[in-house]
Formats: C-alpha cells, structure tokens, sequence
C-alpha cells in the first residue's frame, strides 16, 4: 500500500515541527514517501517564509534526513516556490508553484490572498477596491503567469482564494463567469505538464470543508486527464495525513482511478487510488 505526501513544512519556515519529527511522523503512519517543500523566501514573507541562512540548513537538514532514514522512508527536497520569489532552484528535487499574495504595482504595498478573513478583505477593498471578480483575475493571471513560466512539477492550492469562502461568501464558484476564468487558468497550468495537488491543508486547519480545487475543477482535471495528487501541506506532524480520505472520496466522485504520488525509483509515480493506505490519524496512532 503506498502513502505519499508532497507538501510538507518545517520550522525553517511556518510550521511546529522539525523536519525529523515530520520524518518519524511519516514512517509511524506507514508512508512511503514524504516530500519536503519550505516556503521559498522572498523579503516580505519573512513571517512565514524561509530565510537565506534558513534555505541552506533546510537544505542540508533534509539530505541528512535522506542519509539516516534511507531504508526506512523515501525523502524528497522541494521547495514551494512564492510568486514573488526569486531563488536559486537547482537544489531541489521539485517544485511547488504556488500564489499567495498581490504586490500593487500602484502604491508597493503588498496585500495577502492567504491569510485571516480581515486580511482577505483588506486585499479586496485596498487592494482591488472591493471587486472581487478582479481580484479573482489577477489572481489567476498570476498563477498562470507562475506555472507557464517557472514550471513547477506541482501547481500548489490552485484556488486559495476560497479559502474564507465558507466564511465570507465572496466568490460564487457556481457563476459561470468565474468557473470560466478558473478553469481557462486551470488548463492553461495542467498542459504545462504540472500535476494540480488535491490540497487538503486548509481543512486541517480549519479554515475550509473543501479541499482545493473542488470537485467542478477535478470534473474537468478528470475529462482532460490531467494528473493530480493529494497533499495536506502539512504544518504539524499530527496532521501529516489529514482528510486524505475526502480527497479520495472526492476523486472517485469525479472519475478519477489513480493519481501521483513521489516515488522512490522515479520522482513521480501513478498508483491507483485502491493502492492509497487511507489513514489513521497520528494521534490515534500514538496516543491509543
Ligand atoms: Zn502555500
Ligand atoms: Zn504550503
């Protein structure tokens, strides 16, 4: 049975765990592999985003990790690649392409697509004077922009802008107008070549029901057979796994019989979605 997740971040970056406790998390869940992918720097997300000196330790934290767990669990190093960022990308194994915030090319300031609802609504209002429909344009012209250009092996939460939407409603996913420039970004990204994660981080924690993209989105991945692969861009080893289940419960309702997952002979492998080891959680798992 195979357990693989792509999408993983440490305390060189914004998470609670170290990359080794990650790494024990892992093996004790039955994962056949795990990736790591720090958020890349970029000076102005210095709050969750890895610094210069932070890039090089995480880098030889996770070849270290390689080395000792070799037999026991395959270990990837990524990286998940900022919109904004420009950094050396030769050290890593793959990237996740990922867009999280708005640099008004107007005023310099720089307005977050990612983070709490107040500041999900202060992008809307400074940052696009209330309209959401422009918001969600440029939103997706830039991950456009990232994925045709950078070429990253992932596209990272492909419509983090609904992440609050449970919250505050802003963008109706049902408006063929939206579903329209959302899936024109969509296939112009997957014929890239990029394999589109099934993200589960943000119901993790707490903030959505839904993983990213839904389920019109992995309709239309499905049709074009596009690949996808589930992650949890996990921030804490207890949820490394998290909501795996309703991801592959929401692929099979859009027709889809395998997905990628990292692999140990070839960096990507397709498996069946019958192959995945659904989880038990960390928790049950250690505390029982
Ligand atoms: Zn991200
Ligand atoms: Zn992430």
């Amino acid at each position: 049975m195979i357990l693989s997740n792509a999408h993983t971040h440490t305390q060189f970056c914004d998470a609670v765990c170290s990359a080794e406790q990650m790494v024990q998390a892992a093996i004790q869940l039955g994962f056949t592999s795990l990736g790591f992918s720090g958020h890349s720097y970029h000076k102005n997300t210095l709050d969750y985003g890895m610094s210069p000196a932070g890039t090089q330790q995480y880098i030889q934290e996770v070849h270290r990790l390689q080395s000792i767990y070799l037999d026991r669990l395959t270990i990837r190093l990524g990286l998940e690649l900022d919109y904004y960022s420009s950094v050396d990308l030769s050290p890593y194994e793959y990237i996740i392409g990922s867009v999280h915030h708005y640099l008004d090319p107007e005023t310099g300031a720089f307005y977050s697509y990612d983070g709490s609802v107040d500041s999900f609504y202060e992008t809307l209002e400074k940052g696009f004077h209330g309209d959401i429909f422009a918001l969600a344009r440029t939103y997706y012209t830039q991950v456009t922009n990232l994925i045709t250009q950078k070429r990253p092996a992932i596209i990272g939460h492909f419509n983090l802008i609904t992440k609050r939407n449970d919250v505050h409603h802003l963008i109706d996913e049902d408006d063929p107008a939206y579903q329209r420039l959302a899936l024109e970004a969509l296939r112009a990204c997957a014929e890239t070549g990029a394999i589109t994660e099934v993200n589960t981080g943000a119901i993790a924690r707490g903030y959505a029901t839904q993983p990213y993209p839904n389920l019109t989105m992995l309709r239309f991945l499905r049709e074009h057979r596009y690949p996808v692969m589930i992650n949890s861009d996990c921030h804490d080893a207890s949820k490394l796994n998290a909501h795996f289940e309703l991801a592959v419960s929401l692929l099979q309702e859009a027709g889809f019989h395998s997905v990628m997952v990292l692999g140990r002979d070839s960096l990507f492998e397709e498996v069946g979605l019958c192959d995945l080891a659904l989880p038990r959680s960390y928790k049950e798992e250690v505390h029982q």
